[in-house]
């Protein structure tokens, strides 16, 4: 199988040493998936052979772009024994349009690389980033619908033309790019006839080969705003005031986060083990029976919630009375309540929020590790365990109180720290990002962590929390449709990929 690859892609860009493959089958936590080969195509003409091929020797490819999925399956795919196509060889920027502000990547194209591209023509326009790897591609997590910081961003429709090649080795091209000279592609994300752009998002429908995708103009006023709550009893006053100011267009959508205390340590240090033992050699009564967890009211008396999130404003004038609207609503509900301006190199396209990749974050997964962080981050590789559990709750106090308290409750029953995240994505919906991290070196921990996410998951979705998101590990872990639903995504699989050729039993049964 592998020579018939190669007879596609060149020798060099077929693996199948088992130290690679083994290499491939990691990620942060526990799988029992093989992979048969990585092939690498070098341009799309390979990718549809590949397609081809794969139907006629029965084996599934699994497209990856940059396989930086961390924490949710990296580059492990959902069903054993497919082949990984790792499309990280294409990695071309084309059709970059500095008036309109959008360009079109291939799915090697990294967080990193964009920004460069951006920076090294002195756009005005920026693209926005994640909080995890800058080498994690823009297409696969456009693909996964991730949560990319910048205003006005809307997931869908911040995209415009896809290249999709499918399952009979077909290509299409969505929005307008199907038309013969057509003036308007890059700018219209919707077309004329049915919208299919999202069919290819958390689907299988498809290998996405190219995307236009629209970026952010860089503000001419940009202030970043931090808030505090030292007590969880004072969220729910908070995210009624948010909601209100981002109903008023005061914050922009996708700008602003809220984290728990343990999510701002794990970024910032180490799991304090000392201070843990310290104090259970004072209280031995509080020993606890499977490895040391970190309660924070038993130590500081407090658990505060941090929130950050950016004026960014047309004019210094605006800027300063979206200030004060903001200052009016939040200075009541808050502790602590500042705003700063970023510095000149930020306001030149440095920094998280105007779209500088950042790999701090990415720190956190290793809160639980022995010994000092590793030059470069590669959780997989260290043997970090984490996995996220990703529910998306309406923007409403009760409903954040609710779940926070039930996964907080949770998490502490297994040892674990409860590292919790909240991004606003409208001012209707809140996505909730739960990291459960520790060590894989320890034993059992892969099973307990398991567990506790899969309990979690479980659980919330009976509370009616459903995921926005899935790990690998979870892809049939959603309950049956109460309705034809669930027939309808097999009807769309069955015309589009009878033989199951695109990763199988990815968000689908
Ligand atoms: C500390 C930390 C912080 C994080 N912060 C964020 C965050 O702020 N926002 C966020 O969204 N995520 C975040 N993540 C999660 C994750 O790292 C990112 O979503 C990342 O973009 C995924 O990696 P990737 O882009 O390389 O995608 P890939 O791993 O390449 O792709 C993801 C999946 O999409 C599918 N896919 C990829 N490419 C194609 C293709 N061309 N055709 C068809 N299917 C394809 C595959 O099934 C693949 O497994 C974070 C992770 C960590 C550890």
């Amino acid at each position: 199988m592998a020579e018939s690859f190669s007879n596609i892609v060149g020798k060099n860009h077929v693996i199948s040493d088992s130290v690679a493959l083994k290499t491939a089958e990691t990620t942060t936590f526990a799988t029992t998936q093989t992979i048969k080969a990585i092939v690498k195509p070098g341009d799309v003409q390979q990718i549809q052979a590949c397609v081809k091929l794969a139907k006629q020797q029965n084996v599934s490819l699994y497209p990856i772009s940059c396989g930086k999925n961390w924490g949710l399956g990296s580059k492990v795919p959902v069903q054993t024994d497919n082949v990984v196509l790792d499309l990280s060889r294409l990695n071309q920027i084309s059709n970059y349009n500095e008036e309109l502000g959008y360009f079109t990547v291939e799915p090697g194209v990294t967080f990193q690389q964009a920004y460069q591209f951006l920076l090294d023509r002195k756009s005005p326009f920026f693209s926005p980033v994640i909080g995890g790897s800058p080498q994690a591609s823009l297409i696969g997590n456009m693909l996964e619908r991730g949560d990319r910081i910048g205003p006005n961003l809307d997931k869908i429709s911040g995209m415009s033309e896809l290249e999709v090649v499918l399952a009979n080795g077909q290509i299409i091209h969505t929005g307008l790019g199907h038309f013969q000279n057509s003036q308007a592609t890059g700018a219209d994300a919707w077309g004329v006839g049915p919208h299919v752009n999202g069919i290819f998002t958390q689907s299988n429908l498809g290998i996405v080969t190219k995307m236009t995708l629209h970026l952010t103009r860089k503000p001419n006023f940009f202030k970043s705003i931090y808030f505090m709550v030292d007590d969880q009893k004072k969220l729910p006053d908070l995210i009624k005031n948010i909601r209100l100011l981002i109903q008023e267009g005061a914050i922009a959508n996708n700008t602003l986060s809220l984290w728990n205390s343990y999510k701002i340590l794990a970024k910032m240090g180490k799991f304090p083990t000392e201070i843990i033992k310290q104090r259970m050699k004072q209280n031995p009564l509080g020993t606890i029976k499977s490895g040391l967890s970190l309660v924070l009211k038993d130590i500081t008396g407090k658990e505060p919630w941090h929130g950050s999130c950016y004026i960014h404003a047309a004019s210094e004038a605006i800027g300063e009375a979206t200030q004060q609207h903001i200052q009016s609503r939040l200075a009541k509900v808050t502790d602590q309540l500042q705003f700063s301006y970023l510095n000149e190199s930020d306001m030149k396209g440095d920094g998280l929020l105007l779209g500088e990749p950042q790999s701090d974050n990415i720190a956190s997964l290793y809160w639980r590790k022995k010994g000092k962080l590793p030059e470069t981050f590669d959780p997989d590789r260290d043997r970090c365990g984490a996995i996220w559990c990703c529910p998306g709750i309406p923007f409403i106090g009760d409903h954040v109180t609710k779940v926070i308290e039930h996964s907080e409750a949770m998490i502490k029953r297994y040892k674990f720290e409860p590292n919790l995240g909240f991004f606003a994505v409208t001012s209707r919906l809140l996505y909730l990002f739960i990291a459960i991290v520790y060590d894989r070196e320890l034993e059992n921990e892969d099973i307990k962590a398991m567990q506790c996410h899969d309990e979690l998951l479980e659980s919330l979705q009976k509370m009616g929390y459903f995921p926005y998101r899935l790990g690998v590990q979870s892809m049939n872990a959603l309950p049956d449709a109460i309705d034809d639903y669930d027939d309808f995504l097999k009807q769309l699989k069955t015309a589009l990929d009878p033989n199951n050729v695109i990763s199988p039993g990815r968000y689908t049964k």
